[in-house]
C-alpha cells in the first residue's frame, strides 16, 4: 500500500516476488543521465514501484536543478555531476550523500558493489565507456544510450558474453523487437522490421528542407524526447543509428533490417520470421513502458499511468518505405554500418558535432548529413578499432566537422 500524488495504489505482488528472502525483491539502481528525458521517465517508473526499486546512484550532466527536483522527489545516496564545481555545491548542501564528478566519477557509480543494473540515459560517446565499466563490474544494462552500440557494438556484444550480464534495450523500437523475439529461436528470424515516424519533416520534400529552423526540427509529432535525438529523428539519422543498434543487439545482417515509415508510431517494431508470420509490439507511444520493461524483465508489471491502446479510435495505420534519396541520412548509416569497423564511429562523432551546430544555429539542417558524408569520405577504415582508437576516431571526427566550417 502506498501513496502518490494524494492517491493510494494497493499493489499486488507475485508470490515469486514475496518469497525473495522473505521480503520484497528490490533491485538497485544507477541512473546515468538521470536529468533527461529518458532519466526523468525512469524516476518515474521507480517511484511507481518502491517496492521493487531504488535508484541508489544518479548522474547528471551540467543541470543542477533538476538534479534537486530529483532529490526533493527520492532517496538516492550517489551523485556524479560533470563538473566539479557542481559536485562541491551539491555535496556542501547535501552533506549525507556522496558527490562525484567526471568520468572516474561516472565510473565508480555505475560500478557501486550494491547495484544490480545500471539505466544507461546519458546522450551521445560520452554514455561508452560507464557502459564498458559496469558490464566488467557484472552489472546488467538497460541501454537507452544507443550510441554505445553503435560505435563500439564489436566491444560491448563480446564483453557482455564474457561477464554473462544482460543488455536490455530500452530503445522503443528494440523493446518491441526485443519482446517480439521472446520464446523465438535465432536462426528462424527472417528480418527486422524498424518502424520510423518520419520525424518533424515526414510531409517535406526535399527541396524543401533547405531552410528549416532548429525550432520546427524540435516539434516532433510524436515523440517528447531530448533534444539531439529529436534533431537525428528529423534528419532521420536517429534511425540509422537504430539500425545499427539493432544489428549488434540481435546479431542480424544488415540486409536482414528493413527500415519501414509508420507515422502513427503505434507499432513500435516488428519481426518477420521464416514461416512469414510478422510478431510486433503496439502501444501508444510512452517510453515508461521499454523502460519498466527493461527493469522488470524478464517479469511484466503493471504501467501506473499507461493507456492502453484503443485501436478502433485510430482506425487506421500507415506505412511506406523510406525514401533513401530523400532521406540520405539513412543511407549513410547502412553505408557506414556495412562498411563496419570504424566508420560508425566516424558517423557517430561527425553527426553529434554536426548536430550540435545546428542546434547552435551555425549551421543548415542539410548540412548535417553533408559534413557526416565529408567526414565518412575522409576516413581511413580502421577494421577492429579498440575502445582507445575508438576515442581518438570520435575526436577526430568532431575536429574534421569543425573545420569544415572553419570553427577549429
Ligand atoms: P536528454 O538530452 O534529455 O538527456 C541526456 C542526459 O545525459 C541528461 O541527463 C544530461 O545531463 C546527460 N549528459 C549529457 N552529457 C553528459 C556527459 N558528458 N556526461 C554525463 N552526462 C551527460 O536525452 P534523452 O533522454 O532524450 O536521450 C538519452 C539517450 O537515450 C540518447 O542516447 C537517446 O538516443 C536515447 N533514447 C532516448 C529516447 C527518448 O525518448 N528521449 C528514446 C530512445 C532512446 P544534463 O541535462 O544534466 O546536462
Amino acid at each position: 500500500l502506498y501513496e502518490k500524488s494524494g492517491i493510494i495504489y494497493i499493489r499486488l505482488l507475485s508470490i515469486d516476488n514475496l518469497m525473495i528472502k522473505g521480503g520484497y525483491k528490490m533491485k538497485k539502481i544507477t541512473v546515468l543521465g538521470a536529468t533527461g528525458s529518458i532519466g526523468m521517465q525512469t524516476v518515474d517508473v521507480v517511484m511507481n514501484h518502491p517496492e521493487q526499486f531504488k535508484i541508489t546512484a544518479m548522474a547528471a550532466g551540467y543541470n543542477v536543478a533538476k538534479v534537486e527536483e530529483i532529490l526533493a522527489m527520492i532517496d538516492v545516496e550517489y551523485i556524479c555531476m560533470v563538473k566539479k564545481e557542481d559536485a562541491l555545491y551539491l555535496q556542501e548542501k547535501y552533506p549525507d550523500l556522496k558527490v562525484v564528478y567526471g568520468e572516474s566519477g561516472l565510473i565508480e557509480i555505475a560500478t557501486l558493489p550494491e547495484i544490480e543494473i545500471v539505466l544507461n540515459a546519458i546522450v551521445g560517446f560520452a554514455g561508452l565507456v560507464p557502459t564498458i565499466e559496469a558490464i566488467k563490474a557484472k552489472k546488467d544494462i538497460a541501454l537507452a544510450n544507443k550510441e554505445t552500440l553503435v560505435v563500439a557494438g564489436h566491444i560491448i556484444t563480446e564483453l557482455v558474453k564474457e561477464y554473462g550480464v544482460k543488455l536490455l534495450p530500452v530503445d522503443s523500437e528494440h523493446s518491441a523487437i526485443f519482446q517480439s523475439l521472446n520464446g523465438e529461436e535465432h536462426n528462424k528470424i527472417k528480418k527486422i522490421i524498424l518502424t520510423a515516424s518520419g520525424g518533424s519533416f515526414r510531409d517535406k520534400q526535399r527541396d524543401e528542407l533547405a531552410g528549416v529552423t532548429v525550432k520546427e526540427a524540435l516539434n516532433h509529432p510524436n515523440w517528447s524526447m531530448g533534444a539531439k535525438i529529436t534533431i537525428d529523428s528529423a534528419t532521420l539519422f536517429n534511425k540509422g543509428l537504430e539500425v545499427m543498434e539493432a544489428k549488434w543487439l540481435f546479431d542480424v545482417d544488415y540486409d536482414q533490417i528493413e527500415v519501414l515509415i509508420h507515422p502513427e508510431s503505434i507499432i513500435h517494431s516488428m519481426v518477420e520470421f521464416v514461416d512469414t508470420s510478422i510478431i510486433g509490439q503496439l502501444g501508444n507511444p510512452d517510453m515508461r513502458l521499454p523502460i519498466q520493461y527493461a527493469l522488470t524483465y524478464p517479469e511484466r508489471d503493471y504501467l501506473i499511468g499507461g493507456e492502453s491502446l484503443d485501436l478502433a479510435k485510430i482506425a487506421s495505420l500507415t506505412f511506406k518505405k523510406p525514401d533513401f534519396e530523400r532521406f540520405r541520412a539513412l543511407a549513410l548509416a547502412y553505408q557506414a554500418g556495412k562498411s563496419g569497423g570504424s566508420m560508425p564511429c566516424v558517423l557517430n562523432g561527425a553527426n553529434e558535432q554536426a548536430n550540435e551546430l545546428f542546434r547552435n544555429g551555425k549551421i543548415e539542417f542539410l548540412e548535417i548529413e553533408n559534413l557526416v558524408e565529408k567526414a565518412l569520405n575522409k576516413h581511413q577504415l580502421v577494421k577492429n578499432p579498440t575502445l582507445e582508437q575508438l576515442i581518438e576516431i570520435d575526436a577526430w571526427a568532431r575536429n574534421f566537422v569543425l573545420k569544415e566550417i572553419g570553427e577549429d
